[in-house]
């Protein structure tokens, strides 16, 4: 920043406001490049059975493989496409990718029942989407029951209009909803319920806190507040998957409340299918057994 020009509130701002305006025209410059170039891909992270320890599925999650920057994650040009209406296309692209993956699945004998979940930004979720899946399905020749969307509690509360009959359509597919970073937003279980959604995923927050007894989860709120979700789920017959497991403690703690499904880099990161599925694991026995991570490194 240039010297002085915090002398006044507005410079300051003038100045930051320059460098934000210029970084997001940057990033959009980027997006539509990896569109027009086709650079966007999906990564799989497996999505594991804690006590089996078996790939039940994969999360589709998005990358832009750029060809001199390397691998870029979503974070920051999810936004930016959010904000100017690109992810619209990106998400389009996202939806043809997941399909793609389903049917590879569905190819080899040992993964015909593994299921793929995408994300959804807000703006996806509308009219349009179940006629935009019922048609890529059929042109992939594939039922959606192993689709399974993620969205999240704010996509929730900004799509008032007719999200009941959205919801029914979807699931007339066979699709199931996934609320993504369960815990982070506003909407009540009893409110999901109604919406007929069929999993919750424990935002990655909740688990950093458990098995962990010093910074992170000082008022020891934690385990009480999963236990509870866990409770409710249970109740209202969802399925709990637990984010960002990182340790055998937090594994532990998380199997000891009943949580039967999780992802995180203890299990593995995300790779291209391919590396799931004709590396390693090509050779087990066991179909869904995970691979030891060092040889899948290797
Ligand atoms: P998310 O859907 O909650 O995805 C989980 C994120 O946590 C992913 O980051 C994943 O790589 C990361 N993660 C998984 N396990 C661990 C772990 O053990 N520790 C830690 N620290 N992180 C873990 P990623 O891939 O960077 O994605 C970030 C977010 O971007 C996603 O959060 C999702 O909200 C969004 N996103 C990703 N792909 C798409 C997409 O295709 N469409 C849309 N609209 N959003 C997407
Ligand atoms: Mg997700
Ligand atoms: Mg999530
Ligand atoms: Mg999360």
């Amino acid at each position: 920043r240039q010297k002085g020009s915090g002398r006044n509130g507005h410079c300051v701002f003038d100045v930051q406001f320059g460098q934000e305006a210029a970084r997001q025209l940057e990033v959009k410059e980027l997006i539509s490049e990896a569109l027009k170039h086709d650079w966007f891909e999906l990564y799989y992270q497996p999505i594991v059975h804690l006590n089996e320890r078996s790939i039940v599925g994969f999360e589709g999650l998005l990358r832009l493989v750029h060809p001199d920057m390397g691998i870029l994650p979503p974070r920051e040009y999810i936004t930016v496409a959010e904000q100017t209406g690109s992810i619209l296309e990106i998400g389009d692209r996202v939806l043809r990718l997941g399909m793609r993956a389903l049917k590879e699945l569905e190819q080899q004998p040992d993964w015909q029942d593994a299921y793929v979940t995408l994300n959804l930004s807000a703006a996806q979720f509308r009219r349009e989407l179940p006629d935009t899946l019922a048609r890529y399905l059929a042109q992939h020749d594939l039922v959606g029951d192993r689709l399974v969307l993620e969205i999240t509690e704010t996509t929730l509360m900004q799509n008032s209009a007719d999200l009941d009959g959205l919801i029914e359509d979807i699931r007339k597919l066979g699709c199931a909803l996934a609320l993504d970073d369960f815990g982070t937003g506003f909407s009540s279980l009893s409110y999901m319920n109604r919406l007929h959604v069929d999993t919750v995923k424990i935002d990655r927050s909740f688990v950093q806190g458990l098995g962990d007894t010093s910074n992170k989860d000082a008022s020891g709120k934690t385990a009480p507040l999963v236990e509870a979700i866990v409770g409710l789920s249970e109740k209202l017959d969802l399925t709990v998957i637990a984010e960002g497991i990182e340790t055998e403690e937090q594994l532990g703690s998380l199997t000891q409340r009943n949580v039967r499904f999780g992802q995180g880099f203890l299990f593995g990161e995300a790779k291209p299918l391919d590396v799931w599925l004709n590396g390693p694991l090509k050779s087990r026995s066991s179909r869904y057994a995970l691979p030891d991570l060092k040889e899948l490194e290797a």
